[in-house]
């Protein structure tokens, strides 16, 4: 499970649990992008083909759902669409895929990373061998096989992180409390408080550092402070003294110091902003200096504990809850050495876990199953392979593309994503509520997001020692390095050409600082993407999915940056008010569904999703619509029409399934909506929608009162 960069917030991903990756290749084609090509495959219905809904005989050239590259195997055809469209499109996928026992959620995307996982895993197995030769090779082959070498980490026990174990245990004052701290988070593990250096929101060029509370063993503030998660917070206690066990805490005290850390990380999770409040952009931009932070907080030198780090802060520093930090001398006071010692060591355990002796691992597992209902651990092999792309994620990265993302899908996709600009300037013409002025900048701001697709123009290097036999070792030198890459940023000119994810992940992102989208060669894959698809299929996958990053750009958040980045207002008062209200009714709408026995939507910690969910469904639609308007031939595919067959596109990108505690957890920390009501949601709103499958309004699928924004 990985947790996505503090600073991650204001960069909206599209919600795809990213794992690790490397693809099936994609055929590859010469036809010009992007064109149907069922032309040239079966244009006869094929024996087995299902029976076409009942209805007029519609005009146009009979193929199978197969031909277009949809799959009739996953419909529920005794669902009315207009009833509940997800079940429709999903419902045969519901029935036939049961979530495997080492997964919380299972999705069609995640049929991707399985083989994406299949595909790095030879690539690494091979580099194992010393296939390839190079040094890039040679440095993944030894990453891998140190983590895959179980008899060596046994051996290896506790030794790694002896010295900062010692260290932690001697915690005692102001002094020790604070060298504690450092030396955590010069591995990234972030006890308290953590850094990070990310784009000035305000002047978006300069990189700056910033400070935000941290330190928390649970998913998020909610589940120390809320009674819904009682449950979880007893078995987490357990879970912390039996680590506390393993990492030599005496039995008979092991109980009192896991009671401790959870004292330690409440009052840490009490002055934590909740999901929700962490969207507020203005107010999480409070500007401070060394100075002033040191006045504040008497606990910190901090001129040490930078230059322990290894790196110079910015001389902005950007607080994101500026409370916390004025009382935090009170927080470390307010307990004990000895109390403070067992809260660093659980971390530090806890952080390390998959690169200690087994008994660690499989506690830190038993957690994963509290929190997210996951019944088995993945195989070694995938979490190796998970292990090996966070640490060297830009070198696996381009060894999956050199192997599996040719150069004509790049291309493809690449006309894709203009296809989207297009149809989103269009749509933003037709718009019937905003004033010229805005518009204009709006317009304005479309035409700077810089386009980004499948893999970055060069990589970065990862020059620090991995050796075969030292997992541990390697883990920690990894993270080390990251840490005082990314810091190292502080003071610096922003490097717009750098991506935020790697490659080969099932991903894409916006990032509003930067105005940039990025779509990973990971994703661009069926049923998301195919070079063989239908066009009207590669709409409603992949087409959606960049209508949805560039909505990002205008969603509730992504609104209050310019083109060029910062946080600055373009919007009249008027254009503003209006916004408002069509958001308040999209938050509204969506807090109304229920994902889960009483567990229901959180309107407005997803409320960008959301947004960017509606206006991306909305313009791919469009782009389809334009990219076929002058087709010489239209298919009617087991009697659905194209227009029919790109929702069902949409529908079967995102057939997905959770465990109830994942449900849980994600309703909590998850800034999307869950996968089923992305569909239903986006499509219940869009008249496009209801014209193509004809819903009587009042319908669940054509409601009385629609929400549009974009
Ligand atoms: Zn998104």
């Amino acid at each position: 499970m990985r947790h996505a960069s503090l600073w991650l917030t204001w960069v909206t991903l599209l919600g795809l649990a990213a794992c690790s990756g490397t693809s099936t290749p994609p055929a590859p084609t010469t036809s010009t992008p992007p064109v149907t090509t069922v032309t040239s495959t079966a244009v006869v219905p094929t024996p087995t083909a299902p029976q076409p809904p009942a209805g007029p005989v519609m005009p146009g050239v009979r193929v199978t759902l197969a031909d277009v590259g949809l799959e009739a195997s996953s419909l529920d055809r005794t669902t009315d669409p207009c009833g509940d469209f997800y079940q429709f499109a999903c419902g045969g996928w519901l029935a036939h895929n049961p979530i495997p026992s080492d997964r919380a959620r299972w999705a069609r995307y995640s049929e991707i990373e399985e083989k994406n996982l299949a595909a790095i895993k030879t690539i690494l197995e091979e580099a194992t061998k010393g296939i390839g030769g190079d040094a890039s090779t040679k440095k993944l082959g030894d990453y891998y096989a140190s983590c895959m070498d179980e008899a060596a980490i046994e051996r290896g026990g506790t030794t790694a992180i002896k010295p900062l174990l010692d260290r932690a245990a001697k915690v005692k004052d102001a002094r020790t409390w604070a060298a504690m701290v450092v030396e955590l988070h010069k591995l990234g593990i972030w006890v308290v408080w953590k850094a990070d250096a990310a784009a000035d929101l305000k002047e978006s060029v300069q990189n700056i550092t910033y400070l935000d509370p941290a330190g928390l063993g649970l998913p998020d503030r909610d589940y120390y402070v809320k009674p819904d998660f009682k449950d979880k917070l007893d078995a987490y206690k357990l879970h912390v003294a039996r680590m506390l066990t393993l990492a030599g805490t005496p039995a008979p005290r092991a109980e009192a110091a896991a009671a401790d850390v959870l004292a330690i990380e409440t009052e840490i999770a009490k002055g934590t902003k909740t999901a929700t409040e962490k969207r507020d952009v203005p107010a999480s931009y409070n500007p401070t200096d060394l100075k002033a932070l040191g006045k504040q907080t008497k606990s910190v030198d901090w001129k040490a504990y930078w230059k322990a780090i290894g790196i110079s802060p910015s001389k902005k520093i950007v607080v994101g809850t500026p409370k916390f930090f004025a009382s935090l001398d009170k927080l470390r006071a307010r307990f004990k050495g000895p109390q403070w010692a067992s809260y660093f060591t659980f971390h530090l355990v806890e952080a390390t876990a998959f690169a200690l002796p087994k008994a660690f691992d499989d506690e830190a597992f038993e957690l994963l199953k509290v929190l997210t209902g996951i019944e088995t651990k993945p195989e070694r092999s995938k979490r190796c392979i998970d292990a090996t792309q966070k640490g060297l994620g830009e070198l696996l990265g381009e060894q999956y593309v050199a192997k599996h993302f040719p150069a004509s899908a790049k291309q493809t996709a690449t006309a894709l994503v203009d296809a989207l600009v297009r149809a989103m300037g269009e749509e933003l013409g037709r718009l019937d509520w905003m004033t010229p002025t805005t518009k204009q900048i709006a317009q304005a701001k479309l035409a700077k997001i810089v386009r980004m697709v499948g893999y970055p123009d060069k990589w970065r290097t990862s020059p620090f020692d991995v050796k075969r036999d030292d997992f541990a070792g390697n883990h920690l030198r990894a993270t080390s390095f990251e840490i005082r890459r990314k810091l190292g940023k502080s003071g610096k000119p922003v490097d717009r050409s750098e991506w935020l994810m790697n490659a080969h992940e099932v991903n894409a992102y916006y990032d509003p600082t930067a105005n940039n989208t990025a779509l990973l060669a990971g994703i661009l894959q069926p049923p998301f993407f195919g070079q063989d698809r239908s066009v009207a299929a590669n709409l409603g996958g992949i087409g959606m999915v960049i209508g949805h990053e560039l909505t990002h750009g205008f969603d509730d958040q992504g609104a209050q940056f310019d083109a060029d980045g910062n946080l600055k207002n373009w919007w009249q008062k008027e254009d503003a008010a209006r916004f408002e209200a069509k958001s308040t009714c999209v938050a509204d709408q969506y807090s109304t569904f229920e994902a889960g026995p009483k567990l229901f939507i959180n309107g407005k910690l997803t409320l960008g999703e959301n947004i960017a969910d509606l206006g991306g469904v909305k313009m791919a639609f469009q782009a389809y619509r334009t990219l076929r308007k002058d087709a010489a031939k239209i298919y009617v595919a087991d009697g659905y029409n194209e227009d029919q067959q790109f929702f069902i596109a949409v529908g079967q990108a995102w057939c997905s399934k959770d465990r109830l505690a994942e449900i849980q957890r994600r309703l909590t920390v998850d800034p999307h909506a869950p996968p089923k009501f992305r569909v239903y949601g986006s499509l219940r709103n869009l008249k496009e929608f209801s014209e193509a499958f004809s819903c009587a309004p009042g319908t669940p699928m054509n409601p009385a009162k629609p929400c549009s924004v974009w």
